[in-house]
């Protein structure tokens, strides 16, 4: 993993991690490292591949962002191949496209397992947000979780 390919899985598939959202204002500032994500979803010689983080997959987090993480698999597998798939993020938009159904499928597990749905997806819609370098949107992607997830 090196080079372009590589820069834009870091940025664009991973599920942003708690780590990061627990930190202030401040820190919450700075550039997304690998330790951030909870899990990352990559290209591996053309098949598309999901990582969990190794504390994340013995947590209670589990089953959550395996959730996140399947959609993903299968956004890569409709759209016509992995690479191809990630060579399309490119825009706020189409992060925040394939990110909305992760992050719903990721929510309908989590308030299953008792989290505050409303609590929730708040947090995940802001989560899509600062992934996607669309800050200014928060307040639409807020609705249209709310329109399309439930
Ligand atoms: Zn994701």
């Amino acid at each position: 993993m090196s080079g372009f390919g590589s820069a834009l899985r870091r940025l664009v598939v991973p599920t942003l991690g708690a780590v990061a959202l627990a930190a202030g204002p401040a820190q919450a500032q700075r550039a997304a490292r690998a330790e951030d994500f909870l899990g990352v979803t990559r290209c591996d010689s053309g098949q598309v591949v999901s990582e969990i983080r190794e504390d994340v997959r013995r947590s209670d987090l589990r089953a959550e962002v395996e959730a996140h993480e399947a959609v993903h698999r299968q956004q890569a597998a409709a759209y016509g191949g992995c690479e191809a798939f990630l060579a399309s993020l490119t825009t706020a938009r189409r992060i925040i496209e394939s990110e909305l159904p992760a992050y719903c499928a990721q929510w309908k597990v989590a308030v299953a397992r008792g989290a505050d749905s409303v609590a929730t997806r708040l947090d995940y819609a802001w989560r899509i947000s600062a992934q996607s370098g669309a800050m200014e949107n928060r307040l639409d992607i807020t609705r249209r979780f709310r329109d399309e997830c439930g």
